[in-house]
């Protein structure tokens, strides 16, 4: 090929428009609806128009910032808000992951198949982000934040946690099996006891593309033989946890029900408490003073009570348990804690987390608190609140709306009717 052939090419390359190869990515979208929840300034936005080029947001304002070539799309009576984000999803399990052993009754792949619609449900109900805090077999939430990524599973932009960090026996493990039963790797990827077994375990997680850590300082409510109220994660391994977590840029997520195991996490410096449910006046002024976000899945009680298969005993036990973090919430709300929005999804089914707004109100926040717990807090919390978590110009184009005014009526966010993320629109009904 002569070099002049070359030069050619390339400028006939240089000079073809982008749009060329991709006509419908740069055309402007503009959205218009009639309301719009600003969760930066806390304010409602009356007659607000969004435009869209490409991902990205390009402008908020009224209809002179609409370019002449923008192709809109009217939304009516509706409310535009951010695309909601769920801090406490499990989305690449099976459905019920009461019994973890039901697990090894299924290959690696048939889970994989069976996250599908938990993604889809997921983003479907306006959550156009997660942050995924484990899976039972490891490395199935980095294989779907993956797909998702690439386009090949529709759902929303997840951020994964790669395993469950836990001692052995803990809260994340695989137990009620007989003592010969030997577990594959994956299913116990996440075990490790003392710091060095901790920082081992956290460096092969972020090797393997974890994107946090999520570790469990205590045992849990709905893993057998597991007590809520023991400590597990003693403050030498929670500390050496952060700090290892942080050599690689990643943040710790600790699971945590009895109060001195939430004290252990907030004092080792994790970036969020996940549950607090016996959290007391004490442990509320530490988060307070550690500027520690909590991140209380005050609703899937509801799901819990309404589980025919769960024995009487076990039920009053956990409904105890869901007043106390009630209680609790309300008065970490009032103490002015940061705090996200997470549900736990899985004991609920996927794709019905926004019911958890409701109850967020009627413990203790404004709706716009709530709205902003499961948006700009959210997207705070998981390290990119410059990506995603408000409209705002420049960030990813992930906005949802629903019908009325959810500062009115919080639970409109059930009723959601348009979903776009990064620009391209899931649903409009
Ligand atoms: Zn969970």
């Amino acid at each position: 090929m002569s070099r002049s052939i070359v030069w050619a090419g390339l400028a006939a390359w240089l000079l073809t428009p982008v749009w060329a190869a991709e006509p419908q990515s740069t055309q402007p979208v503009a959205l218009h609806a009639a309301r719009l929840v600003d969760v930066v300034s806390g304010r409602l936005v009356n007659d607000p128009w969004v435009v869209i080029h490409g991902d990205k947001i390009a402008a908020v304002g009224d209809r002179s910032a609409v370019p002449y070539d923008a192709s809109v799309v009217e939304l009516g009576d509706t409310t535009l808000v951010p695309g909601l984000i769920d801090c406490h999803t499990h989305l690449a399990d099976m459905p019920d992951v009461a019994d973890p052993t039901v697990t090894l009754r299924y290959s690696p792949a048939e889970i994989a198949y069976a996250a599908i619609p938990n993604a889809r449900a997921t983003l479907q109900a306006g959550f156009t982000t997660v942050r995924d805090v484990g899976t039972y077999r490891a490395f199935n939430d980095v294989a779907l934040r993956d797909a998702i990524a690439k386009g090949l599973v529709e759902g929303p932009r997840m951020y994964v946690a790669g395993a469950y960090l836990t001692i052995t026996g803990g809260a994340g493990a695989m137990t009620g099996l007989a003592q010969d039963i030997p577990l594959p790797p994956t299913l116990h990827y996440g075990e490790a006891n003392g710091p060095w077994e901790v920082r081992a375990r956290i460096r092969d997680l972020a090797h393997r593309g974890a994107d946090h850590i999520k570790l469990l300082s205590t045992g849990a409510v709905l893993t057998h033989g597991s007590n809520p109220k023991s400590i597990e994660f003693t403050p030498e391994e929670l500390s050496a946890a952060v700090q290892e977590a942080a050599n690689f840029g990643l943040k710790v997520a600790a699971h945590a029900h009895a109060v001195e195991g939430i004290k252990n996490a907030i004092r080792a410096g994790v970036a969020s408490v996940e549950h607090a449910t016996l959290i007391d006046d004490e442990g509320i002024a530490l988060a307070k003073a550690h500027g520690t976000y909590l991140d209380m899945d005050i609703y899937d009680e509801e799901c819990i009570q309404n589980d025919p298969t769960e024995p009487a005993d076990f039920l009053q036990h956990d409904r105890d348990l869901a007043d106390v973090q009630r209680v609790g919430f309300r008065k970490a709300v009032k103490a002015g804690v940061k705090m996200s929005f997470g549900t736990d999804a899985g004991i609920c089914p996927h794709g019905t987390n926004a019911r958890q707004f409701a109850f967020m109100v009627r413990y203790g926040m404004t709706a716009m608190q709530a709205i902003q717990a499961g948006t700009i807090n959210a997207a705070d919390l998981i390290g990119h609140p410059e990506l995603f978590g408000s409209i705002t110009v420049g960030k990813s184009a992930d906005i949802i709306a629903v019908p009325g005014n959810p500062l009115d009526d919080i639970q409109r966010l059930e009723q959601v009717q348009f979903v776009m993320k990064e620009g391209r629109i899931y649903r409009h009904d």
